[in-house]
């Protein structure tokens, strides 16, 4: 919808489309398309810069896995390299070999699942630093290391609690123990990841920095890297030589202890396909479940749990049209839901109109509550055919 400019407005969200929008009525080259996804980069430059300068004293990598959570490591990328990013973080081997044609070859990427045995000679060969996460993962590195006959730069991830990545207490102190274990190897980063971070009270957050220190004292020194997005809002005892953010570069809230200061990066608008009046009694979508107990107005709209909107976000969800709040009744479909309109006045939202499902003032954090999960999960799940506008929205 076109009726809030001070969100995204008309001249900027025309900024890589495929063709421009005039200001007024909709006439989106979009139309073919169920919903338009508006990625704005200005937003994520600003809350690149935000979390850089929390931890001013720290090297501020970007984390830009899965496709930059689904928004696009392509176009995504090289717009946080343009605000300052050097460092760059991605889950697989894969998706730093695609990154490495959008970042300057000036960038660091580093592989945090680092690679199996056959990835090892890929990984490498592009300059991809390997996260090493086991004693088998170093063994394999350690390998290759030797046949190149040079050192080979990696990180190395402690475990110090979460038991998901990286050595035990076990396992590292044989690796301090047996410096031939780690021959070839340059450890430029000895990272570990934190928990419970988005909750600043849980004991574990000062537990796990205060292992991250205590096991790399056991090692040579090397720069340190605890914080993820959460992290780096617990403060400066948490951000040691590099802070890894990524779900607050893409406008995720980092915890839930006061406003959100960063901005919203995604607006989501999808087209009302019809609109009809129902009386008292009558039935809406598969299962009949929700049923009129009066004289009602709805819309269905074009955007489904095929699109990334959870079935069961149904019932507790609701999408925007002009600040008014839409519920969604009965079930979501795969390619639609209907939506309540009886409180907007007659006429004004009308087949072919718009309506927001993500913006400024509801945002994924918003659509992840109400959908009982969280606004990491909301992004990553964004369908793929939406029409996809990036934008370059200055800071308001
Ligand atoms: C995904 C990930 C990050 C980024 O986490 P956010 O919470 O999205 O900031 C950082 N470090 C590791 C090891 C990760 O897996």
């Amino acid at each position: 919808m076109l009726s809030n400019p001070a969100f995204f407005p008309a001249g900027a969200a025309a900024q890589g489309a495929c063709g421009t929008q005039s200001s007024g009525q909709a006439t989106w080259p979009s139309s073919r398309a169920g919903a338009v996804l508006t990625i704005d980069l200005g937003a994520v430059a600003f809350n690149y810069r935000h979390v850089a300068h929390r931890a001013s004293r720290s090297i501020c990598a970007a984390v830009v896995k899965a496709d930059a959570y689904g928004l696009g490591a392509a176009r995504v990328a090289p717009a946080l390299e343009h605000a300052g990013a050097r460092q760059f973080f991605v889950a697989h081997v894969d998706e730093g070999l695609a990154l490495r044609q959008h970042v300057s070859a000036r960038c660091g990427v580093t592989v945090l699942h680092g690679p199996r045995p056959d990835a090892v000679a890929d990984c490498l060969a592009h300059g991809l630093r390997p996260v090493l996460n086991s004693l088998e993962q170093i063994g394999w590195v350690r390998d290759a290391a030797r046949k190149r006959g040079q050192a080979v730069d990696v990180a190395l991830q402690l475990d110090t609690g979460m038991s998901r990545f990286g050595l035990a207490e076990a396992e590292l102190r044989r690796v301090a123990g047996d410096p031939a274990l780690l021959e070839g190897l340059s450890v430029s980063l000895i990272m570990s990841h934190l928990a419970c971070a988005d909750n600043p009270a849980d004991p574990a957050n000062a537990m796990q920095a205060a292992r991250l220190r205590d096991y790399a004292a056991l090692l040579p020194p090397a720069p340190l890297s605890l914080a993820a997005s959460s992290g780096v809002f617990l403060g400066p005892d948490y951000h040691f030589d590099l802070v890894r953010p990524g779900a607050a570069l893409y406008g995720v809230a980092p915890n839930m202890t006061g406003p959100n200061p960063l901005r919203q990066v995604v607006r989501l608008q999808a087209h009302v396909l019809q609109t009809r009046a129902l009386n008292k009694g009558d039935r809406v979508g598969y299962g009949l479940t929700w049923q009129a107990q009066g004289p009602c107005r709805v819309a269905t709209i074009s955007v489904g749990y095929a699109d990334g909107f959870a079935r069961q976000g149904a019932g507790t969800g609701c999408v925007w049209f002009r600040g008014v709040r839409l519920p969604i009744l009965g079930r979501i479909s795969m390619d639609s839901m209907t939506v309540d309109i009886s409180h907007l006045p007659q006429g004004q939202l009308e087949a072919d109109g718009m309506v927001d499902l993500l913006n400024e003032t509801y945002g994924v954090d918003a659509v992840g509550a109400a959908e009982g999960t969280i606004g990491y999960e909301v992004l990553t799940s964004l369908g793929r055919r939406y029409h996809r506008i990036y934008a370059d929205n200055p800071a308001p």
